[in-house]
């Protein structure tokens, strides 16, 4: 297979901390298990129509000095900035000049109520049924639920009043709890424990109400103790949370946090 553009890097400190809190090590060589700290990159074409793939590849020091020797290379430093760690979608997100705004529509349809979520470009963003409640329930009760669902779903709060449209549709426009003046300031109870639920891994969760669908961030499984784990915390939460000092209670951390969204 013919390969190009072979690239070698050395990681941060922050993407070596990371790989390693889960446990991604050295993947250049099937059975190598050292510490990443280099990532290596080619390019390749597959498949019949002759594609162009780009690998990447978390290498120990070895293994990355020796595909920079076979390749006649030098491993580049590390950048001075981290590299931006959010996928494409969020990354847009977090771009745009105001928070999404998104519409909620319930209707019936049959014998139940659908609910719709619309972006604010109009797309369709999701739609879901209220199976639990038959057809003939008033629509104050349909949106009393739709309003509960939204927000332990999805943490969507109504910006306003319902609008009834008048072919049996009611709709609201709503926002996510925390870009609403009213949430804005209450603190979030943060809590940082070992979740051993499917496999023990170390997570940090943010609860703005009783109410509303818990935020969750892993932190790690590998070479982690709680010490590590709020060391962590910060960095996977990202710059929109100030977090308060930490209780710390044997295996578990808590303490209070206010959001407050970075463009
Ligand atoms: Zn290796």
């Amino acid at each position: 297979m013919s390969t190009w553009g072979h690239h070698a890097r050395r990681l941060t400190a922050d993407e070596i901390d990371r790989y390693d809190r889960f446990g991604d090590v050295c993947g250049a060589a099937p059975k190598c298990q050292l510490l990443a700290t280099c990532q290596i990159s080619y390019e390749y074409r597959t498949g019949q129509r002759g594609r162009i793939t780009i690998s990447n590849r978390r290498a120990c020091d070895g293994h990355a000095g020796k595909f920079a020797a076979k390749h006649g290379i030098t491993i580049a430093d590390a950048p001075d900035t981290e590299p931006a760690s959010m996928g494409i979608i969020a990354t847009a997100a977090a771009a745009w000049p105001a928070p999404p705004t998104e519409l909620v529509t319930v209707r019936r349809c049959g014998n139940q109520w659908m609910t719709t979520f619309y972006s604010l470009r109009g797309m369709t963003a999701g739609t879901g049924w209220l199976p639990s409640l038959p057809a003939d329930v008033a629509l104050a009760e349909i949106t009393q639920h739709t309003e509960t669902m939204l927000a332990a779903d999805h943490r969507l709060v109504p910006l306003g009043p319902w609008q009834l449209t008048g072919d049996g549709r009611a709709r609201v426009p709503v926002a996510k709890a925390e870009d609403v003046d009213a949430w804005a300031h209450h603190r979030w109870a943060v809590t940082v424990h070992l979740d051993g639920s499917y496999r023990p891994m170390w997570v940090a969760t943010a609860m703005l109400g009783p109410a509303f669908k818990v935020r969750t961030w892993a932190l790690g499984h590998t070479n982690m103790d709680r010490d590590r784990a709020l060391r962590t915390t910060p960095g996977e939460m990202g710059p929109s949370w100030t977090l308060g000092e930490w209780t710390r209670t044997g295996d578990t951390a808590s303490t209070t946090a206010t959001y407050r969204s970075v463009a």
